[in-house]
């Protein structure tokens, strides 16, 4: 059953939007196409912000750019936050103070959105699963909308729903700390791992954020947990929708596992999905993802055989663990995305063998130890860049060679120059890419491009050595 929305009237009130990423610009613009008389205030210039001002002066919103004024904040009805602005920035606490209501892009849409809403979260894995969530549901026929943190911001698609659309959000834990009724259908936490933890603080409270998904949930609805991660096995205690489990490892009784070469959904009674082998994507990581997709395909009514169908079709998303090419028998694949150990730990347990990995970038203050049981095993050889590469050297440089090679370019040029027929070459950095790119998804394009002009090359001198 689609959630009643718990209807907002903006009409003629004076609403401040806070932060003008891709969120913030949709919120305001459908502010004032509700006929709110909006603000927007960043702290950036007004020429970091030269993009996205135009668009905003054209429907008639003020901006207010290199300061956040206090009493733009004090003079409103309602404040909307982006996700990358902290809650605790004195002058929405002063707004706060006031009586002003403070929520997010989520809840802003909540307010507004019509039809079944499913929410994904977790430390890793969230787009992938959002995607081939998206995918399930639209192979069961329905008229489905996939967005939030990644793509379309989720308060864009409140003018195209109606009571029969599916909206499949990924949902960070930022964007759960400024909500209030929000109400999934369906809400799933993936796992949870430490990451963030700059910004939340302790892993308590980014526990306590990612639980938030769940806390405006009926019994009509559903939760649904990775039973092979500790935390997340832990969260179900208390819950007042119905919770569906997925797992890997052991049978569950309510949700998706598997059994032998296969998947199984089991509610009652047990109904076989479809083979393990059937999944075109790397990695144990991602058959929890599709275990997830399946048991949020099974909740909504989308028949077994629809759901094996999109799973059967679904490739990488881009820069997760996605294939670029082989050349001269080395298979090269991108998984820029991998920006914290664990997901890099999850791309190494993709292959095997022979694997020769590129880390480093800005570091978050990881473990990287934590890399070095599986080093030991599956990689031949670690290319260091970035930043954190001299930390990273000290703390693998005892188990696998590792060469310094600064730059990614340099990286991949010396492990195609040492690759034989057989081994792979892994992007899987353990970091964020803000030190030497814009971003990881420039990163992994850089990589792909780099990866193409050493295929140019090798095409043009057929046989030539290194
Ligand atoms: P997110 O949106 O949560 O960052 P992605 O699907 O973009 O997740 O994947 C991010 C990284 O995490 C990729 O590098 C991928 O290899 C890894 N990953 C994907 N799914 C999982 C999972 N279920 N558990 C751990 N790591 C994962």
């Amino acid at each position: 059953m689609p959630a009643e929305t718990i209807a907002m009237d903006v009409k003629g009130k004076r609403v401040l939007v806070v932060g003008l990423g891709k969120s913030g610009v949709a919120s305001a613009l459908f502010l004032e196409s509700r006929g709110a008389r909006v603000t927007v205030s960043d702290a950036k210039s007004e020429d970091q912000l030269r993009n996205e001002i135009p668009a905003l002066l054209d429907r008639g919103i003020t901006v207010e750019t290199g300061k956040h004024g206090e009493r733009t904040f004090r003079d409103q009805d309602l404040i909307v936050v982006s996700p990358g602005v902290p809650q605790d920035v004195p002058p929405l606490q002063h707004a706060q103070r006031l009586g002003i209501p403070v929520i997010g892009e989520i809840e802003l849409t909540a307010r507004f959105l019509r039809g079944h809403i499913v929410a994904i979260t977790g430390s890793n894995g969230k787009t992938t699963t959002t995607t081939l969530t998206g995918e399930v549901i639209a192979s069961g026929g329905r008229q489905t909308l996939v967005g939030g943190n990644i793509g379309t911001p989720a308060i864009t698609f409140v003018e195209h729903s109606s009571a029969e659309t599916w909206v499949v959000l990924e949902i960070s834990s930022f964007q759960l700390e400024s909500i209030s009724s929000f109400r999934p259908h369906i809400a799933a936490i993936l796992n949870v791992t430490p990451d963030h933890l700059d910004r939340h603080g302790s892993m308590e409270n980014y526990i306590a954020a990612k639980r938030r998904i769940f806390e405006n949930q009926t019994a009509e609805d559903y939760a649904v947990l990775n039973a092979d991660n500790l935390i997340t096995r832990s969260m179900a205690e208390g819950l007042k929708p119905q919770v569906l489990w997925f797992s890997r490892l052991s049978e569950v009784e309510r949700g998706a596992f598997v059994r032998g070469d296969k998947i199984y959904y089991r509610d009652g009674r047990l109904t076989e999905i479809m083979p393990i082998g059937e999944i075109a994507l790397k990695g144990d990581h991602n058959v929890e993802n599709v275990l997830a997709a399946v048991v949020i395909g099974m909740a909504s009514g989308i028949e077994p055989a629809a759901i094996r169908r999109a799973v059967k079709d679904f490739r990488a998303v881009e820069h997760r663990l996605e294939y670029v090419d082989t050349l001269r028998g080395v298979q090269y694949f991108n998984d820029s995305k991998a920006t914290n150990v664990d997901a890099t730990i999850k791309a190494l347990q993709s292959f095997p063998a022979n694997i020769h990995l590129i880390l480093g970038g800005k570091d978050k203050g990881s473990d990287y130890t934590e890399l070095n049981p599986l080093l030991a095993g599956r990689v031949k050889r670690v290319y260091t860049i970035g930043a954190a590469a001299s930390m990273i050297e000290q703390q693998i440089g005892t188990t696998v060679p590792v060469t310094s090679a600064h730059t990614l370019e340099a990286a991949v040029r010396k492990a195609a120059d040492l690759a034989v027929e057989g081994d792979i070459v892994l992007l899987a950095p353990a970091c964020a890419s803000f030190d030497q790119f814009s971003s990881y998804e420039e990163r992994g394009r850089a990589f792909k491009s780099l990866v193409q002009s050493l295929a140019a090359l090798q095409s043009a001198s057929p046989g030539g050595g290194h």
